[in-house]
């Protein structure tokens, strides 16, 4: 099946609120063309340093999503085009966003990961320290930071009871934050090939498909 195919299938199994982010990581920048050829615009990576070799080769309208975990010396590659950095896990990174998105005199939108999954292995906050973080009122001093919700990953695993179960947590997060921001907090992203269409049973209004749409991902050609 051709990218423009999967991805006029993928769009129509989502409601016309939820935006799909088309996860193109590990493609090649042919890939991406052929997506942007069928009118499709938002496109997420999770190398910094990939995502800004596929910017400077691609047409400026794209918007580019980080949602790959992120370390504070890499922002430096994406800070000047970046749309929207969905995994944002410590202050650490988010006040090294700050710092980026002011040099270039841009302000950078962001999502606040929080981590839900079972798995040791995934990142993001734990709510209550993001809570206790809050109460700082840190972004209040992050004038070039807009802080527009919340992403998790649900745990890997076929049991659609503990992926309905993350979900809803991530939902309950971002009810509970929401009170936190002004009237622009109001993207919750989760939901992957796998389990979009639960995802977005729980309320998603932005979902990151890859494999779905680019096919199978090739990490040994990397
Ligand atoms: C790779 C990735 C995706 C897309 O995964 P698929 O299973 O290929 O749809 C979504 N979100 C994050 C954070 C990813 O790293």
């Amino acid at each position: 099946m051709s990218i423009a195919y999967q991805l006029s299938f993928v769009r129509g199994t989502l409601p016309e609120y939820v935006t799909l982010v088309a996860v193109s990581k590990t493609h090649p920048a042919g890939a991406i063309r052929e997506a942007y050829d069928a009118g499709h615009r938002i496109f997420g990576e999770s190398r910094p340093q990939e995502l800004r070799e596929k910017y400077d080769v691609l047409p400026k309208d794209i918007e580019w999503h980080m949602i790959g975990h992120l370390q504070t010396n890499k922002v430096k590659y994406i800070a000047p085009f970046v749309s929207l950095i969905h995994s944002v896990d410590s202050a650490r990174l988010a006040e090294t966003i700050q710092r980026e998105a002011a040099k270039c005199g841009r302000t950078i939108e962001i999502l606040l990961e929080i981590r839900v999954a079972d798995e040791e292995s995934k990142s993001g906050w734990e709510l209550d320290d993001l809570m206790q973080y809050l109460r700082t009122a840190p972004f209040a001093q992050m004038p070039n930071i807009c802080v527009r919700g919340v992403m998790g990953i649900a745990t890997n695993t076929d049991d659609w009871e503990v992926i309905r179960r993350d979900f809803r947590e991530l939902k309950r997060c971002f009810d509970l934050l929401q009170p936190n921001f002004g009237a622009r907090f109001n993207i919750l992203s989760m939901g992957m090939s796998h389990d979009y269409p639960i995802a977005v049973e729980c309320g998603s209004t932005m979902v990151r498909v890859g494999s779905l749409i680019f096919g199978e991902r090739d990490y040994s050609k990397q």
